[in-house]
């Protein structure tokens, strides 16, 4: 192998700098030549491609975003689109891709794999919910800036008794609202992973008021439903709501953004400098993910066969907590 590219595709987070630096430096320590694919698979469909050098990539280690700029392709969902993709990767000279990015980042490297190209996937996603990696990247730097958010609401809500309905993003998956909640002490945590009615989470915002707390935190998962407006409005026309008013904070997109944690720092670092190495061993059509504290290879498509699951035992944890 002589010459490999490196692109974003997908959701956007603070640990995809990180990465691309690592992938640019590994691959440039082992004498390749590294090639920086712009706005993700619409960018390698259209030829937007340069050659990074070592500068290229200095000062980008904890920034928020991404320097090669991420996009949605749905070109690339077709066959037709892939073999676009090919004719790009021939005529710039790239023999091996590491793609960076979520579910449906990895399917594309999955589908552009079985065209016979060697691509390696490293995850990143603040969803959490891709197979065969304990953490993705962007996932702490995300909890962080929620944690910071909860903190700081807990402040006004306890000075005027309310109860807050804090929305968190992560798509279908309740992860970021899990860990979260527990990280953040919340009363209560709403996933789409499971059901809890309306009167559950009236009784307990009622029976947290009742137990002399001075504010109720509720976290919402963004694809719970009915939806935490819905929800909001619902309380507040519920007659066992007494006691705190209910108000809602929706974080939205500062939890994509902000300086990488030192955490996600360095697992962009060592995920990315693997993915050149496995590249480079041929053990393309993998990903690469952090499984008990190792850069593990996992087969893209058991990757990509389910989303994660959440663990039952960080579930009931967080009940036990929220008493
Ligand atoms: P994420 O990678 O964060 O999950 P998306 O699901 O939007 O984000 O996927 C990003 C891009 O990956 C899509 O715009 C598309 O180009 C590509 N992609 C997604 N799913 C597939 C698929 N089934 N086959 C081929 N490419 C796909």
């Amino acid at each position: 192998m002589r010459c490999i590219g490196v692109l974003t595709s997908g959701g956007d987070n603070p640990g995809l700098n990180a990465c691309i630096r690592s992938v640019v430096r590994m691959g440039l320590g082992m004498g390749l030549e590294v090639m920086g694919i712009r706005r993700g698979y619409a960018g390698l469909i259209d030829g937007e491609i340069d050659e990074m050098d070592s500068r290229s990539v200095s000062g980008i280690i904890g920034r928020g975003g991404t320097m090669l700029g991420t996009a949605r392709c749905p070109e690339f969902h077709e066959e037709r689109g892939r073999k676009q993709a090919l004719r790009s990767l021939n005529r710039f000279g790239i023999d091996g891709l590491v793609v960076i990015g979520g579910n449906g980042s990895l399917t594309g490297a999955l589908e552009l794999g079985r065209l016979g190209f060697p691509v390696i996937g490293v995850p990143s996603t603040i969803d959490n919910d891709v197979n065969g990696t304990d953490i993705a990247l962007g996932v702490d730097t995300a909890l962080n800036t929620i944690v910071d958010a909860i903190d700081k609401i807990k402040d006004t809500a306890s000075s005027h008794n309310r109860a807050f309905l804090i929305e968190v993003m992560g798509r279908n998956s309740g992860y970021l609202a899990l860990a979260s909640g527990l990280a953040g002490g919340a009363e209560l945590v709403l996933c789409p992973e499971f059901e809890t009615p309306l009167e559950t989470i009236a009784q307990t915002i009622e029976d947290d008021y009742v137990r002399g707390k001075s504010h109720a935190i509720i976290i919402v998962a963004e694809g719970w439903k009915p939806g935490t407006l819905k929800l909001a409005q619902q309380l507040n026309e519920h007659p066992d709501s007494v006691g705190f008013s209910v108000r809602v904070t929706q974080l939205g997109h500062v939890q994509r953004g902000g300086s990488a944690s030192a955490f996600d720092r360095i697992l962009a670092t060592r995920l990315g400098a693997s993915a050149v190495r496995e590249l480079v061993a041929g053990n393309g059509g993998h990903m690469v993910g952090w499984v008990r504290s190792e850069a593990t290879l996992t087969p893209l498509e058991e990757a990509v066969a389910f989303t994660k699951t959440l663990d039952p035992r960080l579930v009931k944890l967080n009940q036990i907590m929220a008493q």
